[in-house]
């Protein structure tokens, strides 16, 4: 492939060329009602196809496997391939949400070694936080890791674990000060999924995937320098990483719901759906959009992400929830009660986006987030 251009409207121009050439190879074949297994045998095909044609590094850099250039490059990529349908936003997102942090805290050696694995799709990897007693207040996790030689050796469960049974690597967030150390006694490493001493246990979601698991850690050796920053720095790789997961991610998902709105106004009656009803998710949908873009541009120009793209996080689980509730009121039928292939699509779709006010953080955080870190509203 000659280099593509850098500059993001040239970069569209020749993607888009790419990716029409490319159809037959990247459409999922069984398009979105694939099983999850089909889902991340077809993830690894897009990342492993679209990285050897370079694609999937720009935006990265080159010191893990990129080839430089703004991360407006492969917002858009993420953008064009969600769009089209090739990939699903929320496993294919989760290199957006677990990379960057990799890339700031952990040893160079590692991050140059890991990060194109994940980039290429040869490896997924998993973000170990959430706790059966710890989920909003992550400061209060109790996962441990104790000093041996030359490591740690870590005992405790995590749940909710998105795509553990899948993954080779873990980010895990670990207890290694005192009982009552809260934040300051975090310490953040990079986990082998073969490691011995490690259980996985897929959980069914209302939608019907094992989608997330527990994962059980019981005398678990990680070695020194699988450390992510140093000891006790934990929070502030979980601070690092959380921005990440309301960046880039919600981009690609805001195409995703873009591409579903349009999809359901072609699969209702005419008539069926209130005009101010379908105006209002257009509305929501493209504040959504300025506002993700708005920050794709301060990721894209070295601005330090923080609390508030919980604003993001806030507009993506609003909309998500308005696109899918206007699907049961179109589709009511067919959501509720159809068996055929398309039913089942809507249905699942449907009760999946409950789970956006719930997953990187529920509603309700994001909102004190918003009050207390942005608006100066005060504590408890
Ligand atoms: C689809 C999905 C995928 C996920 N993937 C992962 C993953 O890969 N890795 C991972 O670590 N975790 C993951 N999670 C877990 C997710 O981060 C937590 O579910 C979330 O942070 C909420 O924590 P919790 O479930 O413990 O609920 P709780 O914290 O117990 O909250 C229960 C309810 O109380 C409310 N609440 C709690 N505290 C307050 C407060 N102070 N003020 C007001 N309201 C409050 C919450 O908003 C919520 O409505 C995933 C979750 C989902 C749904």
């Amino acid at each position: 492939m000659s280099t593509p251009p850098t500059e993001l409207e040239p970069f569209r121009v020749a993607l888009d060329a790419w990716l029409d050439e490319r159809r037959a190879d990247l459409a999922a074949p069984s398009g979105d009602h694939g099983t999850l297994d089909e889902q991340m045998a077809h993830l690894t095909t897009v990342k492993r196809l679209t990285f050897d044609a370079g694609w999937m590094r720009w935006g990265w850099p080159e010191r893990v496997g990129g080839l430089g250039g703004s991360t407006l490059l492969r917002g858009y990529l993420g953008e064009a391939l969600t769009a089209r349908g090739c990939v699903e936003p929320g496993i294919y997102s989760l290199t957006e949400v677990l990379a960057p942090t990799m890339i700031d805290y952990a040893q160079p050696e590692l991050a140059a070694t890991m990060v194109p694995r994940l980039l290429r799709g040869d490896e997924t990897w998993c973000q170990g936080f959430s706790e059966p007693g710890t989920g909003s207040n992550l400061a209060a996790l109790t996962c441990a890791a104790t000093k041996v030689d030359d490591g740690w050796c870590v005992n405790g469960q995590k749940v909710w674990t998105s795509l553990a049974q899948y993954a080779q690597r873990c980010v895990l967030l670990t207890r290694t000060g005192g009982p009552d150390s809260a934040h300051r006694g975090i310490t953040a490493l990079f986990v082998d999924m073969d490691s011995p001493g490690i259980t996985i246990r897929p959980i069914v979601t209302i939608h019907g995937r094992e989608e997330f698991c527990e994962v059980f850690f019981d005398d678990v050796i990680v070695p020194a320098d699988r450390q992510l920053g140093d000891e006790g720095q934990g929070w502030a790789v979980a601070m690092d990483l959380l921005p990440f997961e309301r960046s880039t991610a919600l981009w690609h998902r805001g195409a995703y719901l873009h591409r579903t709105l349009g999809e359901l106004l072609q699969a209702v009656e005419p008539g069926a759906l209130r005009p101010d009803e379908v105006g209002e998710a257009f509305q929501q949908l493209f504040a959504l959009r300025a506002r993700s873009r708005a920050t794709q541009h301060r990721m894209a120009s070295g601005d330090k992400l923080g609390p508030e793209t919980s604003i993001d996080k806030i507009l993506l689980a609003t909309v998500e929830q308005q696109v899918f509730d206007l699907a049961l009121d179109g589709l009511a039928g067919d959501v509720l009660l159809g068996d055929d292939a398309e039913s089942e699509r809507w249905r699942s779709r449907f009760l999946y986006s409950r789970a956006a006010t719930i997953y990187g953080g529920s509603a309700e955080i994001q909102r004190n987030i918003v009050a207390r870190r942005l608006l100066d509203l005060g504590s408890d």
